[in-house]
């Protein structure tokens, strides 16, 4: 068994980023510039933002963060996204979920610029990346492409089961690998919590590549895939001892494994690490750098 330590991969991307960056800065101009919108003061939330700013930080960019009360009015949440919409000091934009429950996630998610959308949640970006097109790409399962990209591990072919059928996550990877991408020309099953236990099981037992994320610690067990399988768990459960672990019961299933997401240091480093790609990619859309 071999780790997909996204730790190591992201760094990678990180300092390539920044060498572009740094490039960009010594002709003259500006940062790269993420504006990251945060609506009360969830836990995690608060531990997700941390991570983006410090991978600003090392990637060269100017990231700065706007707290809004919970309580903040649903109209004056969008007219703060219209704000920086309109700011041309600003490339990408993220609204950190969840939003407060008072709000209409999508709302919010709609109102954010399509080319500011860094998250790759906005119906234009996840349309045109579903039709194969040119978009940001949804975070998460971009970060995971670069991960069995940096890894090599074809998926040309595969049969890849992916668990759990969230908009963030698993609907949008089981698209990305089924696209004629780079990553990806893979066959796809995607199950979801109104999947037969033993539809799954037949699925997951002959899997090439399980994705899994669901948000059940020790929800993959040894005896539901085979030999050789690569395995993303993405799961980030938080227990009450303070540690975090993933979906996998990794101690039993990683026996079995070819390769295999560490959690924490696993998906989550290639999530932010995909927003920063992303971030670039909307500004050097805006400068045409050379
Ligand atoms: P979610 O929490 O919105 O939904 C869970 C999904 O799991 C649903 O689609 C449901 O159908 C499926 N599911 C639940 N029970 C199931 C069962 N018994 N059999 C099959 N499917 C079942 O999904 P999410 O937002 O993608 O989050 C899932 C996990 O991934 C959470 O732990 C979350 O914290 C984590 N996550 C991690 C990252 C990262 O960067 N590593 C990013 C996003 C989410």
């Amino acid at each position: 068994m071999k780790l997909l330590d996204g730790k190591k991969c992201a760094d990678h991307l990180v300092a390539d980023i920044a060498g572009k960056v740094a490039g960009y800065t010594a002709a003259g101009l500006r940062k790269p510039h993420m504006t990251i919108i945060l609506a009360g003061s969830h836990a995690p939330s608060e531990s997700y933002v941390k991570s983006k700013l410090a991978s600003c930080r090392k990637a060269g960019f100017d990231g700065e963060l706007v707290r809004l009360p919970e309580k903040i009015a649903e109209a004056e949440l969008l007219a703060r996204i219209w704000d920086v919409n309109n700011d041309a000091g600003t490339d990408g934009l993220i609204v950190q979920l969840p939003v407060p429950k008072h709000i209409d996630k999508q709302n919010i998610i709609n109102a954010i610029a399509p080319e500011k959308d860094i998250d790759g949640f906005h119906p234009a970006n996840f349309g045109r990346m579903t039709l194969g097109q040119k978009a940001f790409r949804p975070a998460t399962a971009y970060g995971i492409c670069k991960l069995l990209q940096f890894y090599e591990i074809p998926t040309r072919g595969k049969h890849c089961v992916v668990i759990g059928r969230s908009n963030i996550v698993g609907k949008p990877i089981s698209i990305m690998l089924s696209n004629d991408f780079d990553i990806g020309n893979a066959t796809v099953t995607l199950t979801h919590i109104e999947t037969p236990r033993e539809l799954l099981l037949d699925e997951t037992r002959r899997a090439d590549i399980v994705i899994v994320a669901v948000g059940i610690p020790g929800f993959i067990t040894g005896d539901m895939v085979k030999e050789g399988v690569v395995l993303i768990d993405v799961g980030i459960n938080r227990l009450e001892n303070g540690g975090i672990v993933g979906d996998v019961d990794f101690e039993n299933v990683s026996k079995k494994c070819s390769w295999i997401t560490p959690v924490p240091g696993g998906v989550g480093r290639m999530t932010v690490a995909a927003l920063l790609i992303n971030t670039l990619i909307a500004y050097q859309n805006k400068f045409k750098p050379g």
